[in-house]
């Protein structure tokens, strides 16, 4: 984990691919954020929503105790290429009722010559309205030509810096397309060097201290809980509700594994 951030997804067809198409599933526990750098997604829930998602608009999908929805990638001349990150909640929130945004303007800068885009938490002068359960921070950098900028980071925060499209260097150390280097807290700053044009994520966010069980499309706090939760929608819970969409059906959730699920928390120090 990086702060509550529990689980980060980087996606792109490596060939031509008929898009995405992931029907009805729930959640729980847990914040989804979609973030595309190219074409359009089309989210459908369980509360009703049915919400486009482009580059440079954000989808929250809050869980909370529990929610469904589909995912379907759009036709577009630009191939699918974006994130979907999880957030795990707290305790004090994770049972608290299920509701969906959509950010169509998020805050935007110009550091030194480099646009960022502020997904969520505060970067100098701007602060993301992106709600937010514990302290978190995300955004995307884009680099027009090499470049090497210091950026101002809170001493409190651990962070994960994950190369999208180039190499680059966080503090001297190289990290590859495609890997995410982490940082634990305690640093007031970050030198990042660039060889061309490009593009970065930055996530980060205060350590999460609360040991979470993570499984399926569920978190809860111990393996009886994710049981409870994969029965309730294997037997069609009104907790989950259902989804109108154009896909149809819904997914089963996977056999429990034969073993006891043990928490994952703040203890594992390095992902990539
Ligand atoms: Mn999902």
């Amino acid at each position: 984990m990086i702060g509550a951030w529990c689980f980060l997804d980087h996606f792109l067809p490596a060939v031509e691919v008929e898009g995405m198409q992931v029907a009805a599933h729930p959640h729980t526990g847990l914040q989804t954020v979609t973030w595309l750098f190219s074409g359009v997604v089309h989210h459908n829930d369980s509360l009703g929503s049915s919400q486009l998602v482009k580059p440079g608009q954000l989808n929250l999908m809050t869980a909370g105790r529990g929610i469904s929805h589909s995912e379907v990638s759009l036709e577009s001349n630009e191939i699918l290429h974006g994130i979907q990150l999880w957030v795990a909640l707290p305790d004090k929130y994770r049972n608290i009722a299920p509701s969906f945004n959509h950010y169509q303007d998020l805050p935007q800068l110009n550091f030194e010559g480099v646009k960022i885009n502020l997904l969520t938490g505060q970067l100098l002068t701007e602060r993301a309205p992106t709600q937010a359960y514990s302290p978190l921070f995300a955004a995307q950098l884009d680099f027009s030509h090499d470049a090497e900028i210091e950026l101002p980071l809170d001493k409190q925060f651990e962070y994960g810096f994950l190369a999208v499209d180039i190499d680059l260097f966080v503090d001297d150390q190289e990290i590859e397309v495609g890997a995410m280097l982490y940082q634990p807290p305690g640093e007031e700053k970050v030198t990042l060097k660039i060889g061309s044009a490009g593009t970065l994520i930055i996530i980060g966010g205060e350590p999460f201290t609360e040991e979470i069980v993570m499984w399926w499309n569920f978190i809860g706090r111990n393996h009886e809980e994710v049981t409870e939760m994969r029965s309730e929608w294997q037997e069609g819970s009104e907790k989950f509700g259902t989804v109108a969409d154009e896909i149809g059906g819904r997914i089963p959730a996977p056999p429990m594994p034969n073993i006891r699920l043990q928490p994952r928390g703040s203890k594992r120090k390095r992902l990539g």
